[in-house]
């Protein structure tokens, strides 16, 4: 293997070797232990191998390269294990030598140092597949996947030549002996099938990966990868293109976390970054190997399964308190997108509608995209809604909203009549839902951001849902744009994380602008007011970060780029610092609204919906889409714009781009917004409040404030965060005006910095609520209890810490540990 890394490192090793074998297909059957905290099932994966999907992409080498596969051979008996013999005895057509090479097989896989559990389970690594492959004079080929924290029982191969009718996928001529060759022709047969039979297709990968092995596989783990092989097996064209895995979970493994909801009830769900799926399931975690999955998951019947599936699947009854829920994807994605989550969550459905409530679906002019591209789509195939006539005028996707049982009714008032006008604006802004429907799960208090958009799946923080619907709006804009730009697109290399933030911090204005139904000057003054509260965030981490982290595109022009097995590290993939940076977010915005303002919104927004609808179902690097959008812009428009410079000023430096500063953004941001008038009155209002004598104090109820939006009342207290000094009776007046305890996470984040930094005790209990409730966000303010060298402070940070730090996510705890101790 090229990679040695230290996990303690920064960079996250991605080790599958997807230029030998790519997975097409994942058959999940799962049982959620909660009592255990154990996931455990098995997972079977369907492959191509290299010189079939380099075939597919027209290689002429490679074409070569499979004319000459003369490498096929018959697996070699003695290694043969297959437990369930008796299986056998219906099998009807001329499968003589299988049966054949069933007997006098015994089990010789433990003097053959094979099922290495004991030595795994205690973390030792061990390298016996090394020790025979001498008496081949040549190296078995060695499949790798990523893994890691996960206790693989078995590895087998799958004997799909075994299930009943079969035979349809192959031409009769093949069918004489049953070999690996057969068994691959099959499955490549059977992934390849043309994406109008998907549901056959469907239907036979898990007749599929219920047919019995033949033959168990060697395989040993290490900290990041399962690697297994099978003697004689040289190629990957010998290698079985069917495998199951038999495995578990272990509590402490990272790619889901067990918890407790709101209401005190257990559950598990998975978290994303930074390792994805690994600890779930072994899998290829290389974007490049987009796959489709179905998952049958079993767990006690007072439990809900929700997962990236096309199906609002419902629980099928198995035995007493138990049910299974079974979801399933016919687009190709890359495993790190599969998300689940298991929970006695209640599904919100709405009170009674109100005449004037959002949920009321307006009339929304038809765009011009509506209808336009039915037909053509440039990526491999699958049952595309793009090119599906009545999906691509669907502007609400079917919905469902779960969250725990005392947060019913918050979500009733805010989420549920939010989610109608937002996906109708995404649909207007951009065209087609890439996916038919969508759940949306209130997570428990300690994840760690506010939100996480997977395939027709949202997560989102309970911060998201306290003070009125403007924090919520702009966070589900934010997650469902990423269902375009995150999942529907994908960045091929991901440490062009950009691709997905930039784009999807840059779209929820505009989505939530038409959700509201702004008229034009105050959809602008809006989306103003945010670019400016922004470019502080910008400036501040920009501030407070090292360099070398402050870069969108940090490969340069490697990225993208992979070993000859398909490996690749991503670049402080594992650091926990960088989970909590939003330059991504911040520049790849600052980026598309430079280019948006430069175009002007109308071209740009049809240049969008042009891009999307070139590279939907693909993955990209940042020049397919500045080499795309200068290409479809007049030159007129883009005297001094290339994809270099771009590069050069925006993807490729730290600090704030050279063009950002021509544009005045620089300027905007120094002196005082223009376009908010109003509030540096209240600012002026509040510093006359503050700097009044004591004794005319008593006339403060004079001064009539304005009522201020969320995103006006957080400008304002960043304003006031600037002041050296407020006095007592201010931030009591302050926090009466405005009710700043009930105002959303953003407004209340920013009057816990208040209080923090004028020592403002009286107002120390909403800190500490702030720490325990909104975890993804109170993290950076231990760190501002601590600067302070309070004690009183100190020990705030310390107590709270105490209280959460068993739920909280694990990052987060290293980064607050850090800073207190
Ligand atoms: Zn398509």
């Amino acid at each position: 293997m090229e990679i040695k890394l230290d996990p303690s490192r920064d960079d996250l090793p991605l080790m599958a070797n997807t230029s030998h074998m790519l997975v097409k297909h994942y058959v999940l059957d799962l049982e959620v232990d909660f009592e255990s905290r154990i996931i455990e099932g098995t997972i079977v994966l369907f492959f191509e191998d290299g010189s079939r999907f380099r075939k597919q992409t027209s290689s002429t080498k490679e074409t070569c390269q499979l004319a000459s596969n003369k490498a096929y051979k018959f697996r070699t008996p003695e290694l043969c294990h297959i437990p369930v013999t008796n299986a056998r005895t219906t099998f009807n057509v001329g499968y003589s030598d299988f049966v054949i090479c069933d007997k006098g097989e015994e089990d010789t896989s433990d003097k053959d140092g094979n099922h290495d559990n004991q030595e795994q389970a205690s973390g030792i690594s061990s390298s016996k597949y090394c020790c025979d492959t001498e008496n081949h004079g040549r190296e078995d080929f060695l499949l790798v996947l990523d893994c890691c924290d996960l206790s693989v029982l078995k590895v087998e191969e799958v004997d799909v030549a075994a299930v009943p009718g079969i035979e349809k996928f192959i031409r009769p001529s093949k069918l004489t002996t049953v070999s690996e060759e057969l068994r691959n022709e099959i499955v490549h047969e059977l992934v390849t099938l043309p994406a109008v039979h998907w549901r056959k297709q469907l239907d036979y990968f898990v007749r599929c990966s219920q047919a019995p092995s033949c033959g168990e596989l060697f395989f040993d783990t290490d900290t990041w990868s399962l690697q297994i092989r099978k003697t004689g097996a040289q190629t990957a064209t010998d290698f079985p293109h069917a495998i199951r895995i038999s495995y578990k979970t272990k509590p402490e493994g990272q790619s889901v976390t067990w918890t407790s909801d709101q209401s005190g009830r257990p559950c598990v769900y998975t978290m994303g970054s930074p390792i994805n799926n690994r600890a779930l399931f072994p899998c290829q975690e290389p974007p490049v190997a987009m796959s489709t999955w179905q998952a049958t998951v079993r767990a006690a019947a007072s439990f809900v399964v929700l997962m990236s599936g096309e199906n609002s699947a419902k629980p099928t009854q198995l035995h007493e308190g138990c049910s299974s829920w079974h979801y399933y994807v016919t687009m190709p994605m890359p495993a790190s997108t599969f998300t689940i989550a298991v929970g006695c969550w209640t599904e919100v459905v709405p009170k009674k509608w109100s005449s004037n409530d959002l949920m009321i679906e307006r009339p929304f002019p038809l765009s011009e995209t509506d209808c336009r591209y039915v037909g053509v789509c440039s990526h491999m195939e699958y049952p595309c809604r793009f090119q599906n006539a009545a999906a691509t005028t669907q502007k609400v996707i079917p919905h469902r909203v779960f969250a725990p049982g005392c947060l019913k009714g918050v979500c009733q008032e805010i989420l549920l009549r939010l989610l109608p006008p937002c996906l109708s604006a995404a649909h207007s802004v951009l065209g087609s839902h890439p996916f038919s429907r969508l759940d949306i799960l209130i997570v428990p208090a300690n994840f760690s951001s506010l939100g996480m958009a997977s395939p027709h799946i949202i997560f989102l923080s309970q911060s998201t849902l306290t003070g009125r619907s403007h924090l919520c709006g702009t966070r589900l804009c934010h997650e469902i744009a990423h269902t375009w730009f995150g999942l529907a697109i994908g960045a091929r290399d991901w440490t062009e994380e950009w691709l997905s933030e930039g784009f999807a911090t840059h779209l929820e204005d505009v989505f939530w602008a038409e959700a509201q139904q702004l008229a034009p000057h105050d959809a602008e003054e809006q989306r103003e007011l945010r670019a400016c509260l922004r470019w502080h965030r910008l400036r501040d981490e920009l501030r407070n970060s090292p360099e070398e982290m402050q870069v969108l595109r940090p490969s340069k022009e490697k990225t993208g780029h992979v070993s000859d097995s398909g490996a690749s590290v991503v670049k402080h993939g594992l650091n926990p610092e960088k989970n909590f940076m939003q330059v991504h977010y911040l520049k790849g915005y600052f980026l598309l609204r430079f280019l948006a303002r430069r175009l002007g919104d109308k071209t740009y927004f049809s240049f969008l919906r042009k891009f999307v609808h070139k590279f939907h179902g693909q993955l990209i690097l940042s020049q397919d889409f500045l080499q795309m959008l200068l290409e479809n812009i007049p030159e007129e428009k883009r005297p001094d714009l290339s994809v270099e410079n771009i590069f050069q000023d925006w993807l490729e430096s730290s600090g704030i781009p050279k063009v950002g500063q021509q544009l005045g953004l620089e300027r905007t941001l120094n002196e005082r917004p223009t376009f908010s008038l109003p509030q540096r009155d209240e600012v002026t209002k509040w510093m006359r409040l503050n700097q009044r004598p004591r004794k005319r104090r008593r006339r403060e109820e004079e001064e009539v404030f304005e009522k201020l939006l969320p995103d006006q009342l957080v400008l304002l207290l960043e304003h006031l965060l600037e002041e050296k000094t407020l006095s007592r009776p201010t931030l009591q007046t302050l926090q009466r005006t405005y009710c700043l305890h009930e105002q959303d996470a953003e407004v209340r984040h920013r009057w816990c910095e208040l209080i923090v930094k004028h020592k403002y005790r009286s107002a120390y209990r909403h800190v500490e609520q702030f720490l325990q409730e909104d975890q993804a966000m109170g993290v950076y303010l231990y760190g501002e209890l601590m600067v302070s060298e309070d004690a009183r402070q100190q020990q705030l940070a310390r107590r709270c810490f105490e209280l959460v730090k068993e739920q909280m996510d694990r990052s987060s705890v290293e980064v607050v540990a850090e800073m207190l101790f």
